[in-house]
């Protein structure tokens, strides 16, 4: 039996279990692929504050993780399958085994949106990443392509621009959501090349992805990008599925109060997974602590 079991270990679970772990309640973190989450694969944070040069994200991520272990939150690699209410507890099932906690904190996070054109599937890992940081290494001095205009676009644009040959940014519109300070250094970046006001229409190759096909929004003519990788970087879906019915939810992100309770009592959420305005590494500590802090006075309740 835990205090409290949070689900999922990126930056709002990772602080969640710096204020429970602190309070001295018994805590703990499932995890099912990385400690740190989307933020672990950012390659470099100059909007977290308290680091004036930038931090990485893995560095960031490690440093969370440490400060929550320092308190005796303990961690587990385990896949969430279920959460229940019963009268002794709620009860999370992961493919390893059944806990008890008096209270869950759900700060599972987003996953990245697909674009759903034909040959996304057929050569996801064979050309089609989501992932920069964490495969720009295959790309060494090749040409690739990234679609998308926001803060992931373009910094993960700018990022691989250190590794492939040629970049190309593909965004279906002329304004940036990204933040101007690296708007501006991609637009500075002579091997990063726009393809503004199109859209990829499908993904074709021969066992390995060969080329993209792109679409103009406008005059809908299409051009041919013979480019080796696609990075898919167009948003965040939540990564819920398996709550549907557990707990309210609007257009699959979970809905709180300002103290991140859920419309089930001792049901707690935070972070990107909830509905909210800004998804950032800063806002989601912000759950994190409100949320830390409304389970440990619930729990004294
Ligand atoms: P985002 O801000 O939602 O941007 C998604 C981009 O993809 C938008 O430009 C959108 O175009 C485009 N898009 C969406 N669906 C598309 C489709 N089907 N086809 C083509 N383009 C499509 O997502 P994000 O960049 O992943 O960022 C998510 C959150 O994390 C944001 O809050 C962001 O600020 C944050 N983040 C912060 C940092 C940092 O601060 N260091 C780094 C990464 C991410 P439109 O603009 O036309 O809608």
């Amino acid at each position: 039996m835990y205090d409290v079991i949070i689900l999922g270990g990126g930056p709002a679970g990772l602080t969640v279990g710096l204020y429970t772990g602190r309070a001295k309640l018994k805590t703990v973190i499932f995890e099912a692929n990385n400690i740190g989450g989307n933020a672990a694969w950012i390659d470099q944070l100059d909007n977290y504050p308290g680091f004036p040069q930038g931090i990485s994200g893995p560095e960031l991520m490690a440093n969370f993780h440490q400060q929550a272990e320092r308190f005796g939150v303990e961690t587990r690699m385990e896949e969430i399958i279920k959460i229940e209410t019963l009268p002794e507890g709620k009860k999370v099932t992961t493919n390893e085994g059944e806990y008890l906690a008096r209270a869950v904190v759900i700060t599972l996070g987003a996953k990245r949106r697909e674009l759903q054109v034909p040959g996304e599937q057929e050569f996801k890992g064979s050309g089609v990443s989501y992932c920069a940081t964490c495969d720009a290494a295959f790309f060494a001095e090749c040409e690739v392509a990234i679609v998308g205009g926001g803060d992931s676009a373009v910094n993960e644009a700018l990022f691989l621009s250190n590794i492939a040959s040629r970049v190309y940014l593909i965004h279906r519109r002329e304004g940036f959501r990204a933040n101007q300070t690296a708007v501006d250094k991609m637009l500075a970046n002579d091997k990063i090349e726009l393809r503004l006001n199109k859209v990829v229409s499908r993904i074709e190759g021969d066992g390995i992805m060969k080329q993209v096909i792109l679409q103009d929004v406008n005059t809908k003519s299409e051009e041919i990008l013979e480019v080796e990788g696609l990075f898919v970087s167009v948003g965040l879906v939540a990564a819920a599925e398996f709550l549907e019915g557990v707990v309210d939810m609007e257009d699959g992100y979970i809905i709180t109060d300002e103290d991140m309770r859920t419309s089930v009592e001792g049901i707690f959420a935070a972070g990107d997974i909830r509905v909210k305005r800004s998804r950032q590494v800063a806002t989601a500590v912000g759950d994190g602590a409100q949320a830390g802090m409304a389970v440990t006075a619930y729990l004294k309740e």
